[in-house]
């Protein structure tokens, strides 16, 4: 490992080893250490240093060597020039939102988005800061068109979108934003780096929730935006500096060691939610499947041109069953744990009832209950046998 091995050539796995880590020049360690310090030395006059700047060695919420290192990273695995970092995914969401968006201009954005999107857009930019906002249909770029105004900034989708896993074609929707003078962010989430590079497809940003795969182990939370040093300076200042969305040293030290392996766990996340949504589909008790890896999905033709090698580790079902034997069937599982948040290592599903406010938005097979259900890296036999086991004792048909 040597300060060379950061160049872009190398493969997505040689850069998620190294990009980002170098040895330690003070003790020759072979990791950086973590800089658990908020406040940096003063220059020998500092009267003439801008206070509010980002990135330099100042201030923690302005700017620290763990969060500098895992933004080399981010950005390097995004395939973009910049990345700022911050707590969370919806720290970053926020972040690019509030540092992008002016009181009149118009935002387009997906009808299926993670619900802070929803809240962030819908409620508060719109009701409190007198940002205009349209709620779209995106799995088709044509009402993205239809939606635009002369005053449209941003586009902003979610593909595949949580939970529905709806897919929008990224390069058709920057072509449709770039012909208008608009600028395109897509949430990568769910696909992760490693099966999805929105930047090279035509996006200005990305935003990654790091909580989720990037980290992977379920330990801590962080958020990143990804795009051209123009955009992320600013959103720099604004979203850390002055909105104070920072992430902890320790944090963004745990995703840098979580991100090494994040090639092979997405390989693994991969294959068993493929061989877990096929045995699901296959089920007389399942009512639906989505899952864009599945040719029975309408997102499917396009999910195979903008995702490779595969499609992510989430996946959702439905069962033909009442609201409580669907608790019933959660309670027996003994490898799935229930709880909310995915791209964990474990297996992790959620019950969402009936009564999201946002139902009239999602397909139709969605209205009566359905769980995502966040593919693990165990073993998918024992995924898969846990599905079963807890299925029969629910009471419900299942094939062998
Ligand atoms: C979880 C999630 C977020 C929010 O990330 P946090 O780290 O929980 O703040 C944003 N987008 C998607 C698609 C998510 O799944």
């Amino acid at each position: 490992m040597s300060d060379h091995a950061n160049e872009t050539t190398y493969g997505f796995g040689t850069r998620a080893v190294h990009v980002g880590n170098e040895v330690d020049k003070d003790s020759g360690a072979i990791k950086r250490p973590i800089t658990m310090a908020n406040s940096y030395v003063l220059p020998y006059d500092p009267t003439d240093m801008n206070w509010s700047s980002a990135g330099g060695n100042l201030y923690t919420r302005n700017g620290g060597t763990n969060q500098k290192y895992l933004q080399e990273r981010v950005a390097s695995l995004e395939g973009g020039e910049d990345c700022v970092v911050l707590a969370s995914g919806v720290a970053a969401l926020s972040g690019l939102f509030f540092a992008l968006l002016n009181k009149g201009d118009h935002v387009i954005f997906s009808s299926v988005t993670y619900i802070a999107v929803y809240r962030l857009l819908n409620e508060l930019l719109n009701n409190k800061f007198g940002v205009e906002t349209t709620i779209v249909d995106t799995t088709d770029p044509a009402n993205v068109e239809a939606a635009i105004r002369p005053n449209t900034k941003l586009i902003h989708i979610e593909t595949p979108g949580n939970p529905t896993l709806m897919i929008s074609d990224i390069a058709a929707i920057s072509d449709v934003a770039h012909r208008h003078g608009a600028l395109l962010s897509v949430d990568n989430t769910f696909a992760s780096p490693f099966n999805q590079r929105p930047i090279e497809l035509g996006a200005d940003f990305v935003v990654e929730s790091l909580t989720k795969y990037i980290n992977g182990h379920g330990d801590s939370m962080g958020g990143a935006i990804v795009g051209r040093t123009e955009h992320l300076d600013k959103i720099r200042a604004v979203s850390q500096v002055n909105l104070g969305g920072t992430i902890s040293p320790f944090n963004a030290w745990l995703i840098m060691r979580g991100s090494v392996t994040l090639p092979l766990r997405m390989r693994q996340h991969n294959e068993n939610a493929m061989a877990v949504a096929r045995w699901l589909e296959k089920q007389p008790c399942v009512s639906f499947v989505a899952y864009p890896g599945l040719e029975s999905h309408k997102g499917h033709e396009v999910a195979k041109k903008q995702m490779s090698p595969g499609f992510g580790g989430v996946l959702s079902f439905g069962l033909k069953a009442d609201h409580d034997t669907h608790n019933r069937f959660v309670s027996h599982l003994k490898v799935i744990t229930s709880a909310v948040s995915l791209g964990h290592d474990e297996s992790l599903i959620v019950f969402l009832g009936e009564n999201d406010e946002r139902q009239y938005l999602y397909p139709e097979e969605f209205h009566n209950g359905f769980f995502r259900f966040s593919v693990g890296i165990e073993d998918a036999e024992d995924i898969i046998g846990d599905l079963k086991q807890a299925l029969e004792k629910t009471g419900l048909d299942v094939l062998t």
